[in-house]
């Protein structure tokens, strides 16, 4: 089968057929800021025409949240002009073909659960540590998407309750504290300022105050694998993101971890898809349902 994978950003779009979970005739525009709704629409048309007669399903991996078909976010505001915009009327307007919908992390969490041994890992996430936090949550093998299409914004869990502000309006989400917009924030306040970037470089050379803003973060994502491990029995758990890969981190997060009673500990390891993860997983999770579905209905006419 194959697959028209779209990965919604908030600054690009991606496109691709993707066939047996590889990626052919990528192209990417940028994702219209002006007139944010009509432009998409049209981005929609033009990029289902390009690509017409190519693919059996459509599957998109979008930013925000997708309940009921329909593009929000925790904080809609970030959405700019798309907040409420009809995703999945678009582009059924221009396709008769099955569309499918989802978050782009689920979708990267998705992708990334193709690469474990499925049968051995019924409950298994994915935790993006990047410009902000997010996540996708996989349990007794089904990725968890229904029914508002909330699942796995893991960030906007709660880290400090006298910690900082955080974007979605709750105080203290491990987001405010772990992610990298978060460490920026801290690190701009510094008598010698420094970008994200810059923290890590003094962190490896043992620096204390990136020390201890790093561990800071480190320190929320263990207790955010923590809770995950003792509230759904996590077995494995993959840290990705530009946060989460930087050299260094995953170890923190580890020794963090091994401090806590042995019930809260859990696998972890780095993620290994990179940027086109999201376009992967959504094609894979979008042909996985339609084939669920299509076996429903085989087993409800055989009982009518
Ligand atoms: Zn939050």
């Amino acid at each position: 089968m194959h697959c028209l994978a779209l990965d919604i950003g908030g600054t690009k779009i991606a496109a691709a057929i993707v066939a047996n979970g590889e990626i052919h005739q990528r192209q990417q525009i940028a994702t219209p800021q002006e007139n944010a709704a009509q432009a998409l629409q049209q981005a929609i048309a033009q990029l289902l025409a390009e690509y017409q007669n190519q693919f059996d399903y459509v599957a998109v991996a979008s930013t925000g949240i997708i309940n009921q078909g329909i593009l929000t976010a925790l904080n809609p505001k970030n959405l700019g002009g798309l907040a409420e915009f009809p995703l999945k009327a678009s582009i059924a307007r221009h396709t008769s073909k099955p569309v499918g919908l989802l978050n782009d992390v689920q979708a990267a969490a998705y992708a990334e659960y193709q690469l474990q041994d499925r049968s051995q890992l019924a409950n298994f996430a994915f935790i993006t540590v990047s410009t902000g936090v997010g996540g996708g949550l996989i349990v007794d093998h089904q990725l968890l998407t229904e029914p508002n299409g909330i699942s796995g914004h893991v960030g906007h869990t709660l880290a400090d309750p006298n910690g900082p502000l955080c974007g979605c309006g709750r105080r203290g989400c491990v987001e405010a504290i772990a992610a990298g917009r978060a460490i920026e924030a801290v690190a701009s306040t510094w008598s010698d300022p420094c970008s994200p970037k810059e923290v890590f470089e003094r962190f490896r050379k043992n620096d204390e105050k990136a020390t201890a803003l790093v561990a800071n973060s480190a320190r929320a994502i263990a207790n955010l694998v923590a809770d995950l491990k003792i509230a759904m029995d996590m077995q494995k758990i993959v840290i990705g993101g530009s946060v989460g890969l930087a050299e260094g981190y995953l170890s923190l997060v580890q020794r963090f971890l091994e401090e806590m009673p042995p019930i809260y500990r859990c696998e972890i390891e780095s993620a290994r898809l990179g940027q086109d993860a999201g376009l992967v997983g959504a094609a894979h999770w979008v042909k996985d349902t339609l084939l669920r579905q299509s076996q429903k209905v085989g087993q409800g006419a055989c009982y009518a």
